[in-house]
């Protein structure tokens, strides 16, 4: 770890002081509630249904223009500049340059990489017919400049980075700024000589995210994840737990590990995987009568017993041929696996036309005994299993007792299913897992040559040998962490941001504007807020109090100064927005100072 650096804040602070030793004068633009745009709703908005979409569409920080499409209204768009003034910060720390690539990407390009036909791009033509994509994500732009412009092992290593908005045609935008069609993402990318030289790329990147999560005090699990369409290699997805997440995450807490439900590995003891299936006890097959019971529970039911005593039987297509797939009745057949151990470039669930014409019996009703000349994949967690239960491949039938080795014999046992709570974790291997919901706010890669090799970036040797650069790329929802951060901080009275992305760092309402020397005490605390550094609105709106107060914990404005009756024995009322006891009195002579003394314990 590098050694702490000179906190933002406290350069801000830094700053003020060599203005005023500079003997500027007060110069400062006032900020006016009355003059910004803070269209601020009474009512819960009935489209919204994830506190994060309702508060920002209640508070006035977004609005929706179409399905996932949203405009930032400008206390939106302040907090995004917030985030980005951090993780320039950060990227600065790095040395990981800034820049800005283009959003129409020619189809020529995707097609080096194969990833023209990706569904979620946005494609359109220009008046000449030239096809082009809208950006979804940027390796390809990045890995032509690679390959143009670092052209030596001198030019190496290199981090580089833009902040921009994306498009993705997703089939369910959902969440309000969860998933969105059109949204901003910060992100980076690293070329290396070899594979070392990349690790030590990824690991800065991910200190560096780790410190920007730390600074806006979001808290982050680092999960082992799925690569997706991006690559093979190691990845990791920062995941804020949240219950409105679209992801399940496995923890172990034991060792810390942690995992996307899609990515983890089922550990199964060698014990198990070595010896072969214990045969006493097994009793003697049996067909029975099911009728009308289709589904795992329905059988379970009938037959007066529990799921994981059944065998479910899944006819799936890989790349046009047929495999069936066994796994528990109570487990998931986890795709990802599934795809990776058939090398399958799609894969997909059989049609019902298909499952009959396999198994000779309608879909529900599919069983592993007497299937022959199919490819069939049992998950390891079969190996285990007695005197099960499976269909029979006949209407309105199912075996009972139908046991392994005996009965049928799996072409091969995998992991093929989704790891759930319970599991033994797989790197301590002494600890249950324990799940959780979460919300991927980054995701970074390990690409290695993945698109080096197909565009041919590849650098000279100092023995002049060519080789492929080692990249990384590293990205972070931006649109998406102002959702991820209200569901991680928010009250009944509405957002409350930490200090270094909240909008403003301070609101001052001035109760009564018809008094004047209210008004006057609230300009002269924002001047000496302003002189100090710090982000203030005014409250300068001609409401009740009731109002003004109500709409600054909707906003969610770190510390709020009231200027009211206090004024008249020189006080002024401070309170913390996070804290909603902690209103207090203070004498105005000394109300600039407790502010910045408070907004310093925040941050
Ligand atoms: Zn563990």
């Amino acid at each position: 770890m590098r050694p702490p650096r000179f906190h933002r804040y406290n350069r801000l602070l830094f700053h003020s002081l060599v203005r005023v030793t500079c003997g500027a004068q007060k110069d400062f633009t006032t900020l006016k509630y009355s003059e910004y745009f803070i269209p601020t709703l009474r009512d819960v908005p009935a489209e919204a249904e994830l506190v994060s979409h309702q508060l920002l569409l209640r508070a006035g920080f977004v609005r929706k223009l179409s399905a996932g499409v949203y405009t930032l209204l400008p206390l939106g768009w302040r907090v995004v500049q917030k985030i980005e003034s951090v993780l320039r910060d950060e990227m600065d720390a790095i040395a990981c340059a800034e820049m800005r690539m283009p959003t129409l990407h020619p189809r020529e390009m995707l097609e080096e990489t194969g990833r023209w036909n990706v569904d979620v791009v946005y494609k359109l033509q220009d008046r000449r017919e030239a096809e082009f994509a809208l950006g979804f994500t940027h390796e390809e732009v990045m890995t032509d400049i690679a390959r143009r412009d670092m052209r030596s092992w001198r030019d190496l290593p290199r981090l580089l980075y833009q902040n921009q908005t994306k498009f993705r045609d997703e089939p369910r935008p959902r969440g309000g700024m969860i998933r969105t069609r059109e949204f901003i993402m910060f992100d980076a990318y690293s070329f290396d000589r070899d594979e070392a030289g990349m690790d030590v790329s990824y690991q800065k990147l991910k200190g560096a995210y780790d410190n920007f999560f730390a600074r806006i005090q979001l808290p982050v699990v680092t999960a082992e994840a799925d690569g997706g369409a991006i690559g093979d290699l190691d990845n990791h997805e920062f995941m804020v737990l949240s219950e409105s997440g679209e992801d399940t995450i496995l923890l172990c807490p034991n060792c810390g590990y942690a995992a996307n439900a899609e990515r983890c590995t089922v550990l199964t003891p060698e014990s198990v995987l070595s010896s072969a299936p214990a045969s006493n006890g097994d009793k003697p097959l049996e067909m029975v009568s099911t009728p009308g019971a289709r589904t795992i529970d329905e059988v379970a039911g009938l037959l007066g017993t529990s799921a994981n005593n059944l065998v479910k039987t899944l006819i799936y297509v890989a790349d046009g041929t047929p495999v069936a797939v066994l796994v528990r009745g109570d487990h998931e057949v986890n795709e990802i696996k599934l795809r990776r151990l058939l090398k399958a470039e799609s894969l997909g669930l059989a049609d019902s036309a298909t499952v009959e014409r396999i198994t000779g019996a309608p879909v529900g009703f599919a069983g592993p005994v007497g299937v022959i000349g199919l490819r069939l994949i049992a998950d390891n967690s079969l190996l285990t299993m007695r005197n099960f239960i499976a269909g029979a491949n006949q209407a309105d039938a199912h075996y009972v007792h139908v046991n392994l080795g005996r009965d049928f014999s799996p072409t091969e046992y995998a992991d093929i299913r989704v790891a759930v709570a319970k599991d033994l974790c797989p790197s301590c291997r002494t600890e249950k897992l324990e799940d959780a919901r979460g919300i991927e706010v980054g995701h970074i890669f390990k690409l290695g040559s993945k698109y080096s090799a197909p565009m041919g970036a590849n650098y000279t040797e100092e023995s002049g040998a060519a080789k492929p650069i080692q990249m990384g790329s590293y990205g972070i929802g931006i649109t998406r962490l102002l959702a991820a951060l209200i569901e991680n901080s928010h009250d009944k009275d509405g957002i409350i941001w930490p200090v270094a992305v909240a909008p403003f760092s301070v609101i001052i309402v001035v109760t009564y504007i018809k008094d004047e020397a209210l008004v006057k005490a609230g300009q002269e605390l924002h001047d000496a807020l302003r002189a100090r550094g710090v982000d203030v609105l005014l409250d300068d709106r001609d409401e009740r109090a009731g109002i003004k107060f109500k709409d600054a914990d909707l906003i969610g404005i770190p510390v709020r100064v009231v200027i009211g009756k206090g004024l008249a024995n020189g006080t002024v009322e401070i309170k913390v927005r996070k804290n909603s006891n902690s209103a207090r009195e203070a004498p105005v002579a000394e109300a600039a100072n407790t502010v910045v003394a408070l907004l310093s314990d925040l941050s």
